[in-house]
């Protein structure tokens, strides 16, 4: 992490798991294991869409921030099932995730899509968590930096500047999730570094400076300090410790270093 320079990010990814009753005992287990946290970082849960006002109304003004899993990259119209951006602002939702390697896996999302949603969200207040990285065969066959420049560009294609400043990357790859097996912290903070790079080459260095790159990928209450000590990761997007408030409460706070 690197403070001066980039807002460090600790975003829940919740997934399809739990149920909209439960939101406020979980606020009411997490809020008191993590006082303080707004002088370190900001803190986001991203909820399913049926459970974002629940969760709006549990975190209230509490300082944590309410995201979503996935966006239209419509902004109106006859979409049947799907939930526009302009949509999510008006619930207060403020963060939304894009691109997760199960929506690409299973939903048939495309780097494509992934870029005209990225856009979608960017033409609202939302805080998009753009989601890039390698399966294990790609990582085998040597082509991890070839591939997130590769999904990282797209994803920005037609981002201004000034949009830019508001994006946030998720550093996910894929064999990782829901795994248990973590990148090492280098290994990590290897590509999280490569990835500023090319941005820097798409921005210039001052921009790319700016931009919070999360690791993403089993991070847990034992592993975040380590991960969260490189320079270039800037937070976490964490699935399955976030949905206990006691593991995920040790992760804000190793992101207090
Ligand atoms: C995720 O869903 O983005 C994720 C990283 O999951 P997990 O922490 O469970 O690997």
């Amino acid at each position: 992490m690197n403070r001066d320079l980039r807002k460090t990010v600790i975003a829940g990814n919740w997934k399809m798991n739990s149920l909209p009753s439960e939101t406020g005992a979980f606020a009411d287990a997490l809020l008191p294991l993590i006082p303080g946290f707004e002088k370190w970082c900001e803190v986001v849960i991203c909820a399913p869409f049926v459970m974002l006002p629940s969760a709006v109304l549990a975190f209230g003004d509490t300082g944590v921030k309410v995201g979503a899993q996935n966006v239209s990259q419509h902004a109106q119209g006859a979409y049947t099932g799907e939930v526009s951006a302009a949509q999510l602002c008006d619930s207060h939702t403020q963060y939304v995730i894009i691109g997760h390697s199960e929506r690409r896996e299973y939903y048939g999302e495309t780097d494509k899509t992934v870029n005209e949603k990225t856009l979608a969200a960017l033409k609202t207040s939302l805080i998009p968590i753009v989601c890039v990285g390698e399966t294990l065969e790609q990582r085998e066959n040597g082509v991890t930096f070839d591939l997130v420049a590769m999904q990282t560009k797209i994803a920005l294609k037609g981002v201004s500047k000034e949009e830019l400043s508001r994006i946030v990357i998720a550093y996910e790859p894929v064999w990782a999730i829901g795994t248990g097996k973590t990148a090492t912290p280098e290994d990590a903070g290897e590509v999280c570094k490569a990835i500023r790079e090319v941005i820097s080459g798409l921005y210039g260095k001052a921009s790319a400076d700016g931009v919070s790159i999360l690791y993403g990928g089993s991070m847990n209450d034992k592993n975040a300090r380590d991960l969260l000590a490189q320079p270039d990761i800037d937070g976490g997007l964490i699935g399955g410790a976030s949905l206990k408030p006691e593991a995920f409460a040790v992760i804000v706070n190793a992101a207090n270093q």
